[in-house]
């Protein structure tokens, strides 16, 4: 089934308001395994809405168009679908019973026009409009694509869409749509794809799509399938294959979650608690763990220690440590994380200090960086990094090394 959604507004081609239904039923349209081709907008406008309908009628099964169903001159949707497939607007009784007895409940006098909101195609499925006004429309074309006419305000179309259209759709497809998110670290996206490019060029079912963020990439595996346990088997398949080709990296699954909030959990699985202090990232650390919720079982409290003066005073680093070996140093790294953890009794310390850029530091260039991690044991281990990027990319990925040598760290507990 190729579809089309169809977003009716002037004002979203005069770029006032942002074209957010469409996306909204792209998103469950992929859900149910729906192929959208294409996307239009058209403005309140009934000869290039006529021309709009008659390229896409020519293009694709299923036409989706939300806007234009209000009462207002400009609200031609409906009119303008009926001139085009040659029917007649009907009038939905229920839909005109609940208008007017809205217009009484609030002591308002309903104007004619209102009566517009609860007309339909003749031949089409009424569809009932619990947030607004406007019937929605589904008209099963015998001769053609097949239409869904939808309310613009975004209230009232999502909650049409989910309830009441997807349920119509679905048991229109033979198959639905299941999607598994694989996340990876430390390895960049071009190495991923060519670690992986043949089970990418295979693909068919499941098919295989990478995401590059800064510093992170994800996988998203989708299979087609009657049923979640189909699926599920598909997609286990593909995931053991590409665990075994690149599985070191991976760290968890899903769209949303970080790696920060899986070092949360983690700690919080085992009961244990990180501090940490902070030089070029100035504190982005401890505020990306505390904007996880439930970071109060994990995380007390830390130190930003900018300058050398406040590595000195406040985590007791005696002033010739850090004036020797210079604060971009692994000497430094381990002391700020060694104290960190004795002034914070925690498991784990991390500590970060190096060159945010654009100027380098010490002869040291941009995105050195020194991150140490101290633990209860003792231990006391340091990474050297070399990042590239600006200042913001740079602190963005010493934060989520740190979050990786911790995750790591975690791992090693639970063995
Ligand atoms: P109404 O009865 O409110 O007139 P309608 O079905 O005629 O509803 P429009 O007049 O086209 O819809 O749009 C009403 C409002 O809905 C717009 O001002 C805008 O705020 C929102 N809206 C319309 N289309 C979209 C869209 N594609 N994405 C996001 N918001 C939209």
């Amino acid at each position: 089934m190729r579809a089309e959604v169809i977003s009716v507004g002037t004002e979203i081609l005069l770029g006032q308001i942002t074209d957010t239904n469409s996306t909204f039923i792209s998103r469950r349209l992929a859900e149910l395994g729906i192929d959208v081709y294409f996307k239009t907008t058209v403005g309140d406008n009934e000869q290039r809405m006529l021309e709009v309908l008659e390229i896409a009628a020519k293009r694709s099964d299923l036409i989706i168009i939300s806007g234009g169903l209000g009462p207002t001159a400009d609200d031609l949707t409906k009119q303008t679908v009926a001139k085009f497939l040659g029917q007649k607007l009907a009038l939905d009784q229920a839909a005109l019973a609940s208008i007017t007895a809205y217009y009484q409940a609030n002591h308002k006098v309903m104007t004619e026009n209102n009566k517009v909101q609860a007309m339909y195609l003749e031949d089409s499925e009424a569809i009932p409009n619990h947030a607004g006004m406007a019937v929605g429309n589904f008209y099963s074309n015998p001769n053609g694509p097949d239409y869904i006419l939808l309310p613009g305000p975004p209230s009232e179309m999502r909650p049409m869409f989910t309830d009441e259209i997807m349920p119509r759709l679905k048991q229109r497809v033979d198959h639905l749509l299941f999607s598994r998110v694989l996340r990876f670290y430390g390895i960049g996206e071009s190495q991923l794809v060519t670690d992986l490019h043949d089970l990418i060029e295979e693909q068919t079912n499941p098919t295989l799509a990478p995401y590059a963020k800064v510093g992170e990439v994800t996988l998203r595996l989708t299979a087609q399938a009657k049923t979640k346990d189909q699926a599920d088997n598909l997609l286990d398949t593909l995931e053991v294959k590409i665990k075994a080709r690149v599985g070191q990296y991976f760290y968890g699954y899903g769209d949303d979650n970080s790696l920060a909030e899986v070092v949360v959990s983690k700690l919080k699985e085992q009961h244990k608690k990180v501090a940490a202090s902070e030089s070029l990232t100035g504190g982005l650390f401890q505020a990306t763990i505390t904007s996880i919720s439930g970071a109060s079982n994990v995380f007390d409290g830390g130190f930003v220690t900018y300058a050398a003066q406040a590595k000195a005073s406040l985590l007791h680093i005696p002033q010739d440590i850090i004036a020797d070996n210079g604060v971009v140093s692994e000497i430094t790294a381990q002391w700020m994380a060694k104290q960190t953890l004795k002034l914070m009794n925690t498991d784990f310390a991390l500590s970060f200090t190096g060159v945010a850029g654009p100027d380098s530091l010490e002869g040291n260039p941009a995105g050195t960086v020194w991150i140490g991690l101290a633990q209860k044991d003792g231990s006391v281990s340091t990474k050297l990094c070399h990042f590239y990027g600006d200042r913001a990319e740079i602190r963005t990925k010493t934060v989520l090394e740190g979050l990786n040598l911790l995750n790591q760290a975690l791992n090693k507990g639970k063995l």
